[in-house]
C-alpha cells in the first residue's frame, strides 16, 4: 500500500478505535479489570476481536446479537460456524430444554443418537458414527484411528489449515518445503516435523512427494480451505487427491466442519467426495457442544475387531461427556428441524447476495480485492485474485486493514468473524440484514478511498 493511503488507514482506524472505547464503557471496563479471567476474557483468542477486545454479550436470537452496553448486532460471525443454525433455533431450544430437565449425562446411549447418527450417515454416506464434544476432538479421534489402522506414524496437512487445538496440524511448508511449526504455536508436544508433512493445497506434485515414502497414515483436509480465506479446490484436485492416497495406501480425512455450509450433504455431498472418515462439529448440534466422526465400513470393522485397539477404555479416544444426551438430541433437532434443505436454499441465495454486494463495492472503489462464495459462507481478502493455497493467502493477509473494515462495521452494529473476513448466513438472516453490511462496508471503503 503507498504510504500516503497507509497513513489514512492509521488515521481512520484510530478514530473507529476512539468511537469503540467511547461507545462500549461496559467492554472497556472489563477489559481493564483484575479480572479472574485469563486476559479477562473466558478463551484467550476472545481478545482478537476487532478494537482490542470483545463486547461482551447479553443475549442473542437468530441472526441477531445484543451486549451489555444495550447495542444490537447483525451477525454474521455466528460464533464462527458454530451459530450456523442462527443463535437459539426454536426447535433446538425445545429439544435441549427437555433433555436438559431429563438428564444429560448418562453415559448411556439415547434414542436421539442413533436418529441423529442416521442422519449424519445420510447426508455424508458414511455407515458408522462416533461422537465427540468438538470438531477438534473428532480431529484427533481421526489421526489416531488412522494410525493404528494403517500401523504408519505420518500424517499430511496443508499448510495454513485448521482442524482445532490437534498438534499435528500446527504444521506449515516453509519455503525450502520443510515441514516447521506454525508461528506461535504453544508448547507442542514434539517438533510437528516428527509427525507431519505439511504442503500446499492443490499441489498435485507436493502431495505426489509427501506421499512418496509410504509411511502417510492419512492426509486430513478440508474439502475447501476456509481458515485463511475460503481456497476452493482447482479442477481435479480432489480427484487427484482421492486417486493418489488410494494407491499410497493412505486414508483421507475430510473435515467438514466448517465446508458444512456448502449445501446440507457438505463438500463431501456435494462434490461426490469419497473420504475415509470424515469430522464434523460446530453446526451440528445448533450451538451445542457436538462434534462426530463418521467411519468408513473397512475402517469401522477393522477397529473394532483389533483386539489390540481399545476404543472402549483408555485406548486415547473419547471423553466421559461426548456422546451426551444433550449434544445428541441438539444434533436431532438442528439437522431435522432447522439446517434442512430449504433453510439451505436461502441461506445460500443470501450469501450470493453479499457477494454481489461486495464485489460491486470493490468495483465501485477501484479496490483490487476478491471474494469468494461457498454455500451459505463468503469471504473477500485483499489479493487480487483468490488465491490458490494457503502460504499465498497468508503472505496477503493484511491485519490493520481487517482490524478496520471489522471495526467500522462492529461501531455500525454489524458483526463479521474474527481471524478471517467471513461472513455466513443463517436460517434466520434476512436481506436487509446483508444489505446493511453492504451499506457499512461501502461506506469503510469510500473513507479509504477519500
Ligand atoms: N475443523 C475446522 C475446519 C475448523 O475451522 C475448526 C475451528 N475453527 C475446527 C475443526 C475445530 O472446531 P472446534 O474448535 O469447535 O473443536
Amino acid at each position: 500500500m503507498p504510504a500516503p493511503e497507509v497513513q489514512r488507514l492509521s488515521a481512520a482506524l484510530a478514530a473507529e478505535q476512539e468511537r469503540f472505547e467511547r461507545t462500549h464503557p461496559r467492554a472497556a471496563a472489563q477489559r481493564g479489570s483484575d479480572s479472574a479471567m485469563l486476559g479477562a476474557v473466558p478463551m484467550p483468542w476472545m481478545m482478537r476481536w476487532a478494537g482490542g477486545f470483545p463486547v461482551i454479550a447479553s443475549h442473542a436470537k437468530g441472526a441477531r446479537l445484543w451486549d451489555t452496553d444495550g447495542h444490537e448486532y447483525v451477525d454474521l460471525c455466528l460464533g464462527d460456524t458454530g451459530a450456523m443454525a442462527g443463535h437459539a433455533p426454536d426447535p433446538v431450544v425445545e429439544a435441549a430444554s427437555e433433555r436438559l430437565a431429563a438428564g444429560v449425562t448418562l453415559m448411556l446411549p439415547t434414542e436421539d443418537a442413533e436418529i441423529a447418527a442416521g442422519e449424519l450417515r445420510r447426508r455424508f454416506e458414511l455407515p458408522r458414527w462416533l461422537f465427540t464434544l468438538s470438531a477438534t476432538d473428532a480431529n484427533r479421534t481421526a489421526l489416531r484411528i488412522a494410525r493404528h489402522a494403517t500401523g504408519r506414524d505420518k500424517i499430511v496437512c496443508f499448510s495454513y489449515s485448521y482442524h482445532g487445538s490437534v498438534d499435528e496440524t500446527f504444521a506449515v511448508a516453509d519455503p525450502d518445503g520443510a515441514t516447521v511449526a506454525r508461528q506461535g504455536s504453544v508448547g507442542p508436544p514434539v517438533d510437528v516435523g516428527v509427525t507431519t508433512r505439511a504442503i500446499e493445497f492443490n499441489d498435485a506434485e507436493a502431495l505426489r512427494a509427501a506421499l512418496a515414502p509410504g509411511d502417510v497414515a492419512c492426509v486430513i483436509a478440508e474439502p475447501a480451505m476456509t481458515n485463511m480465506g475460503i481456497i476452493l479446490p482447482v479442477p481435479g484436485y480432489h480427484e487427484e487427491l482421492r486417486r493418489q492416497t488410494r494407491a499410497a495406501r493412505t486414508l483421507l480425512i475430510l473435515d467438514e466442519t466448517h465446508t458444512f455450509s456448502a449445501v446440507p450433504r457438505g463438500a463431501t455431498g456435494e462434490w461426490g467426495l469419497q473420504p475415509d472418515m470424515l469430522t464434523i462439529g460446530k453446526a451440528i448440534a445448533g450451538g451445542v457442544a457436538a462434534g462426530a466422526l463418521g467411519l468408513s465400513g473397512d475402517i469401522a470393522d477393522g477397529i473394532l475387531r483389533d483386539p489390540r485397539a481399545d476404543l472402549e477404555d483408555t485406548g486415547g479416544v473419547g471423553g466421559t461427556l461426548a456422546g451426551n444426551a444433550l449434544s445428541a438430541a441438539a444434533i436431532r433437532a438442528t439437522l431435522d428441524r432447522v439446517l434442512t434443505e430449504k433453510a439451505f436454499e436461502r441461506m445460500i441465495e443470501l450469501a450470493g447476495r453479499f457477494t454481489q454486494g461486495v464485489q460491486a463495492v470493490l468495483d465501485g472503489n477501484g479496490l483490487p480485492w476478491h471474494v469468494v462464495q461457498l454455500g451459505a459462507r463468503a469471504e473477500y481478502g485483499f489479493l487480487p485474485d483468490p488465491p490458490p493455497n494457503g502460504g499465498t493467502a497468508a503472505a496477503g493477509s493484511d491485519h490493520q486493514l481487517e482490524e478496520y473494515l471489522h471495526l467500522f462495521c462492529l461501531n455500525r452494529g454489524v458483526l463479521i468473524t474474527p481471524f478471517h473476513n467471513m461472513a455466513l448466513m443463517s436460517p434466520a438472516t434476512e436481506a436487509a440484514d446483508v444489505d446493511r453490511h453492504t451499506e457499512v462496508f461501502a461506506e469503510a471503503c469510500a473513507q479509504l478511498a477519500r
